[in-house]
């Protein structure tokens, strides 16, 4: 379905944006990864699917670097045609005691690089009249958690940006979305775990229990390579040409 295309998927080397970028290979897509950590298993993955894949390491939380990756895959693939702003990070601590450096890193990888993404990729898609634009938000772009002041913050406004891009693009072929999952279980939130377990003295699966208990009513972890739409529950999808975003 999506041969010929191009997906640039930020921070895809694990978790929720390794299984995008993994779906979206298997749809056809040629992949530009981005992101830290191990590199030869994630392009192993994705390239075993036969598709073309590059790669760009940069760090989502430096404009400079943004550029250079947007014109890297411009310059490898011609033109990003699905965008997919996932790269993000967490830290957690009551507002009076959050870093002030943990706080503009939140802000600046989860939110601002997804408009210096959608800013450079745009034209393109304006000019191809076609283009996918996914943030991945969260359900905290939605409701809020104690102790996740810069994630939430980040989130919401990841949410607000969806909406204005959609508005912008409206009346072409360009269409810009945001996904809000719960729980997923990647290192992101097995870090949320392990601090539950020792912070409580239980152990990882007690912990597990309780984080889904907490906030989850299905007290299950969706994982990225769920079988579709497994653990979405009660949302209202809306498909209103933008209504809803004004
Ligand atoms: P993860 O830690 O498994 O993956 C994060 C990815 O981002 C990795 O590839 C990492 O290398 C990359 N990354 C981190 N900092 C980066 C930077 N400065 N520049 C470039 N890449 C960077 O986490 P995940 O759970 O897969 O999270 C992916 C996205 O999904 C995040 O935006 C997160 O907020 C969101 N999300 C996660 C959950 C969850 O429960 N796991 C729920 C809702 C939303």
């Amino acid at each position: 379905m999506l041969k010929g295309k191009t997906a640039l998927v930020t921070g895809s080397t694990s978790g929720i944006g390794l299984g995008i970028a993994t779906a979206l290979a298997r749809q056809g897509a040629n992949i530009v990864l981005n992101g830290f950590g191990d590199l030869e298993g994630p392009k192993a993955q994705v390239a075993g699917l036969g598709v073309k894949v590059g790669y760009h390491g940069a760090d989502m939380g430096k404009p400079a670097d943004i550029e250079d990756m947007m014109k890297y895959a411009a310059a490898q693939f011609g033109r990003v045609d699905i965008l997919v702003n996932n790269a993000g990070i967490q830290h957690v601590a009551p507002v009076e005691d959050f870093p002030p450096e943990r706080w503009d890193a939140i802000l600046a990888i989860n939110l601002t690089s997804a408009f210096h993404t959608s800013r450079l990729a745009l034209p393109a898609m304006k000019q191809a009249n076609w283009g996918r634009i996914i943030n991945v938000a969260s359900v905290h772009g939605l409701v809020a958690s104690a102790q996740k002041s810069a994630y939430v913050a980040a989130k919401h406004g990841l949410v607000g940006l969806t909406k204005v891009t959609a508005l912008e693009t409206a009346t072409s072929g360009v269409t810009c979305n945001a996904i809000c999952p719960g729980w997923v279980l990647t290192p992101l939130v097995q870090k949320q775990v392990d601090a539950r377990a020792a912070a409580a003295g239980v152990s990882n699966e007690e912990a597990k229990k309780q984080l889904l208990a907490e906030k989850e009513p299905s007290l299950q972890f969706t994982t990225p390579c769920s079988e579709a739409a497994k653990n979405v529950r009660g949302v209202a999808w809306n498909m209103d040409g933008g209504w809803a975003a004004q």
